[in-house]
C-alpha cells in the first residue's frame, strides 16, 4: 500500500490516531515524525507511547534528546533531534539499542540524525491545514505497510 493521508481537525484527533496505531502494533517499529515546530509530533508520540503502555509521564525529549521506557518486555525510545546540528553529536548517546529487534522508536526531526538512526518502518509527515493538521503515513517496510493497511 502507498501513502495514506489523515485529516486531523483538532488535538483529540491527533491523539486518537496515535492511540489507534499503538493498538495495532505487536513487535518493534521505527517511526520518523516529520513536521515543523508545533505540528503535533510530540502530541502524537505521547499518545502513542501512553497507549502502548508507558505508565509514567511521557516527557518531551527536547533537552535530553532521547527518553527510554520499559513497556512490558519491550523498550521504547522517543527522540527529538531538533537541537542537533550534526549527526556525529549522537555518538555519545549510545543509540545502538534503538536497532534492537522489538524496540519501538519514535524520532522527531529524524533528518538531523541521518546515518545514526535505524531505518524507518513508517514516516509520518504532519502539516498544518487551517486550524487543524494533516498527517501523511508513508510506509517504508513490510511492517509499516501492514500497519497502514490495518489502520484503514
Ligand atoms: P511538535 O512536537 O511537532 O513541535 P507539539 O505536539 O509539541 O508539536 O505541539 C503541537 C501543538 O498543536 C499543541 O499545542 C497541540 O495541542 C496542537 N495540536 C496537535 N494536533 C493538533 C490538531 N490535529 N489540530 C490542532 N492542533 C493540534
Ligand atoms: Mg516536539
Amino acid at each position: 500500500m502507498s501513502a495514506r493521508d489523515w485529516h486531523l481537525p483538532d488535538e483529540e484527533a491527533t491523539i486518537a490516531l496515535g492511540q489507534r496505531l499503538a493498538a495495532l502494533l505487536h513487535g518493534g517499529l521505527v517511526i520518523y515524525l516529520h513536521g515543523d515546530l508545533g505540528a503535533g509530533k510530540t502530541t502524537f508520540a505521547r499518545a502513542f507511547l501512553r497507549a502502548l503502555g508507558v505508565g509514567e509521564r511521557v516527557k518531551s525529549p527536547t533537552y535530553s534528546l532521547v527518553e527510554g521506557y520499559d513497556v512490558g518486555n519491550r523498550r521504547a525510545f522517543h527522540l527529538d533531534l531538533y537541537r542537533i546540528a550534526d549527526p556525529g553529536e549522537l555518538e555519545w548517546l549510545g543509540l545502538d539499542s534503538l536497532a534492537e529487534p522489538g524496540a519501538v522508536v519514535l524520532v522527531e526531526w529524524p533528518e538531523r540524525g541521518v546515518g545514526a538512526l535505524p531505518p524507518a518502518d513508517l514516516a509520518i509527515h504532519i502539516g498544518h491545514e487551517g486550524s487543524g493538521r494533516t498527517a501523511r503515513f508513508d510506509p517504508a517496510s513490510d511492517v509499516g505497510r501492514r500497519l497502514v493497511d490495518d489502520l484503514a
